[in-house]
């Protein structure tokens, strides 16, 4: 068989599921702005199918959508260039997902650590949507024969299964249809922490919100969440090897580089040897010079709502030129009598 040539195209998505973290900014939003250019289609997507395998207020899911467009936006994305839209209002997504439900195994799903964590002791009591959220995400990508996701360190599994599903189904009906996607995860900031415990990924859903420094935050919350971010009392090391075993230290040096477009180890070229009672307040400045452009950009985007939705749904339309074919020819692959062929 010979070996099939994808478009190089990139998809990626965020969940409406709270506001939109610095995690979410530099491991995520970032780069997708990075890659938006001549070398990619490029396309990006609010996953709110994938927000509600947690319990979600309606009310709030809608504003969050809307707000994470606008987050979209202000962050640079070019509603023109990328395709922008939220997933539900691109069937094809979901249809896929049902065809990957039956692709994937139990055990590849039992084995994902965002299921482990999310679904924490009382597995029993999750949704049975966020134990299949994978095979979903698996479609979302697959069904643009998306060539490349950038996404952060977390969701690394979830890739190496969407390769897994790609390669089993290929195999499973002889064909080479589906892709077998490259994840981008790079930079400096690939794994924001928590501002409180060097151990756990900032997320936008964590209870604590001093664990997490928020797009929308003002100059002061930034100020006071850094303050008062879990540290070390040793000064800040010249060198990357002085951050082993310092997981808190390590993070707000990384939010630095990322900030800045520099590498750990330039930054502490810089300011090694400081305390962290003088690098605190230079990462507070650096944090809201960068964050509040995007952030009073976004606050003014939401005044006009109307012009979100049509973005939206012109995004969605854009979406299912791409969608439809591709959904047409998995049913026919498969099997499925009435699919028909282009
Ligand atoms: P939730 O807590 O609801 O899962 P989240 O903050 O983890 O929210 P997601 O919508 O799940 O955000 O993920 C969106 C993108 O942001 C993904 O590409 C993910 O890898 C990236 N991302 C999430 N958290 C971080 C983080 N702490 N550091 C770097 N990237 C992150
Ligand atoms: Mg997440």
């Amino acid at each position: 068989m010979t070996e099939t040539q994808f478009t190089p195209r990139v998809f990626s998505g965020i969940q409406p599921s709270g506001g939109l973290t610095l995690g979410n900014y530099l491991g995520a939003m970032k780069r997708f702005v990075d890659m938006q250019g001549a070398d990619f289609e490029t396309i990006y997507c609010m996953v709110d199918l994938h927000a509600i395998t947690t319990w979600q207020d309606p009310a709030a899911l809608m504003h969050n959508t809307r707000e994470l467009c606008a987050g979209f936006i202000a962050a640079g994305i070019d509603p023109e260039q990328s395709i922008l839209f939220n997933q539900s209002q691109v069937p094809e997504h979901a249809q896929l997902a049902w065809i990957f439900n039956c692709v994937a195994r139990m055990g590849w799903m039992q084995r994902m650590t965002q299921w482990k964590d999310k679904a924490g002791k009382n597995q029993q009591n999750a949704s049975l949507g966020l134990f299949a959220y994978p095979s979903l995400m698996a479609a979302d990508i697959l069904i643009y024969h998306a060539t490349h996701v950038p996404v952060g360190e977390d969701q690394k599994q979830h890739l190496e299964l969407t390769r897994d599903i790609a390669i089993k189904f290929n195999n499973d009906f002889g064909v080479d249809f589906f892709p077998i996607t490259e994840p981008v995860i790079e930079g400096a900031a690939t794994r924001v922490m928590s501002l409180r415990d060097g151990s756990k990924k900032m997320s936008k859903s964590d209870p604590s919100d001093m664990s997490r420094i928020n797009m929308t935050d003002d100059a002061d919350t930034i100020a006071k969440k850094i303050r008062k971010a879990k540290t070390d009392p040793d000064a800040l090391p010249s060198e990357l090897k002085g951050l082993d075993d310092r997981p808190e230290a390590r993070n707000l040096v990384n939010i630095y580089a990322a900030l800045s477009d520099k590498s750990a180890a330039q930054v502490l070229g810089e300011v090694g040897g400081k305390q962290f009672g003088e690098f605190k307040p230079m990462l507070a400045e650096l944090a809201v010079e960068k964050l509040s452009p995007i952030s009073s950009e976004m606050a003014r985007l939401m005044g006009d709502q109307s012009e979100i939705d049509r973005i939206l749904a012109r995004g969605a339309e854009r979406a299912r030129e791409i969608t439809a074919p591709i959904l047409r020819q998995t049913y026919e692959i498969v099997g499925m009598v009435g699919a028909g062929s282009d």
